[in-house]
């Protein structure tokens, strides 16, 4: 058995506070470190492995497209990149998909496209309104974007042309559109800022704003695509259709797998324009097709939805039980508000501290504060009820360990 102090962690740049713990296997809703113990994963590689660890419709997949085909170059077509592109077209609104390696790279190509399309037709406008409190990723264009406090002076200067409204509130996106505006950007459910889900009428407020000034709608749906929400995409939640979408995240299950979808009329790049060495390679795409193929049945949803309710349902009773906040979300991407500051202690306390407890020997959970008083719930889509009994539990001991 190796001990931590064995790993030569030191070699890697330390950009966060990471527990020490090594991370050596995973299946379904459980992670196992090197020592041996093992914990209930509601973190899930950030939102990220939708079928959770390491499924066997992506073993598959790995090991059917690795020794066939890994990579032609992006100049070149290749079947599953194809086959996927055709898969998300036909069940979405969109007409052309451009696949990229992370959240943030579809991002700056749903940017580049808008002041592309601005430059086209609205006489080179480029601004793109986004939203306080939003995140789309970590590039200098996407972090410029993003709504993050303190990110604004972070890498300063900014890219220029992100002028911020509040989440819902569309007086204070009308108020902010100009001749220089192009498009308007959002996450349809905050992720990062909180679980903040946009309302109906919100989403159907900005469609009319778009279609009334001639604005391209741009939805992040990096976290909230891909079955998160309960529908294929979170945009068919709202009952609207927007012109520009990107997806991340849950769309590879766990590889490095993104993408940026647009209509026909948005889809204006040029030879040219855009590109990337990895981009649409077969290994990844083969991978989204065997993901996205097993989460679109719409059994599979169905029980996305159902789940939804018996997480949001355990979690507000258990708020009642324990004098918490406010439960809220959409589908299995839910919050709770903790009324204290007691989030990061909650968390280090459910991982760390639980093994002495009847049902966790040797075991613990792993849970998510993106704010001081806030839980995020982001587990496997196909997980069962006994493994969200079983979360609840953990957190009752955890939350109680806090006085
Ligand atoms: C995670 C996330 C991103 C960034 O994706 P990366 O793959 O980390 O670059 C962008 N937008 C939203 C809404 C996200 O949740």
């Amino acid at each position: 058995m190796m001990k931590f102090a064995d790993y030569p962690v030191q070699h890697l740049m330390d950009i966060t506070a990471r527990p020490e713990l090594v991370f050596v296997r995973g299946a379904g809703s459980w992670l196992w470190d090197h020592a041996g113990k093992r914990y209930l994963d509601f973190v899930q590689g950030w939102a990220v492995n939708a079928l959770g660890h390491s499924p066997r419709c992506i073993v598959e997949a790995l090991a059917a497209q690795a020794p066939r085909l890994i990579t032609p170059s992006p100049a070149f077509y290749n079947e599953p990149s194809l086959q996927l592109a055709a898969l998300l077209t036909q069940a979405s609104c969109f007409d052309r998909v451009f696949f990229t390696n992370s959240g943030a790279e579809a991002n700056e190509g749903a940017i580049k496209l808008a002041r592309k399309w601005g430059r086209m037709h609205r006489g080179g406008a480029h601004e793109i309104i986004t939203f306080t409190n939003s995140f789309h990723g970590r590039t200098l264009a996407t972090m410029s974007a993003s709504g993050k406090p303190g990110w604004d002076t972070m890498f300063a200067p900014q890219v220029a042309g992100f002028p911020k409204a509040g989440f819902n509130d569309l007086a204070s996106v009308a108020a902010l559109v100009s001749d220089r505006t192009v498009a308007v950007m959002l996450e349809p459910v905050q992720g990062e800022g909180g679980v903040n889900c946009a309302t109906h009428e919100f989403m159907q407020g900005l469609r009319d704003l778009c279609n009334r000034h001639g604005l391209l709608l741009i939805c992040d749906e990096v976290q909230t695509g891909i079955g998160r929400l309960g529908t294929l995409f979170g945009y068919q939640h709202f009952d609207i259709e927007p012109d520009i979408m990107t997806l991340g995240k849950g769309i590879g299950g766990g590889v490095p797998l993104a993408a940026l979808l647009a209509t026909a009329r948005a889809s204006v790049f040029e030879h040219g324009e855009q590109g990337g060495t990895y981009n649409g390679n077969p290994l990844m795409t083969a991978v989204g097709l065997a993901v996205v193929g097993e989460i679109m049945q719409p059994a599979f949803l169905a029980r996305v939805r159902e789940l939804g309710e018996y997480l949001g349902a355990a979690l507000s009773e258990l708020s009642q039980e324990l004098d918490l906040g406010l439960e809220r979300g959409i589908g299995l991407l839910r919050a709770l508000e903790l009324k204290r500051d007691i989030g990061s202690a909650v968390v280090t306390t459910a991982r760390d501290d639980l093994s002495v407890q009847p049902r966790w020997e040797n075991a613990g959970l792993l849970l998510n504060s993106p704010r001081p008083a806030l839980l995020r719930f982001m587990p496997a889509l196909n997980l069962t009820t006994e493994e969200i009994d079983l979360m609840i539990d953990g957190l009752r001991l955890a939350v109680r360990a806090q006085g």
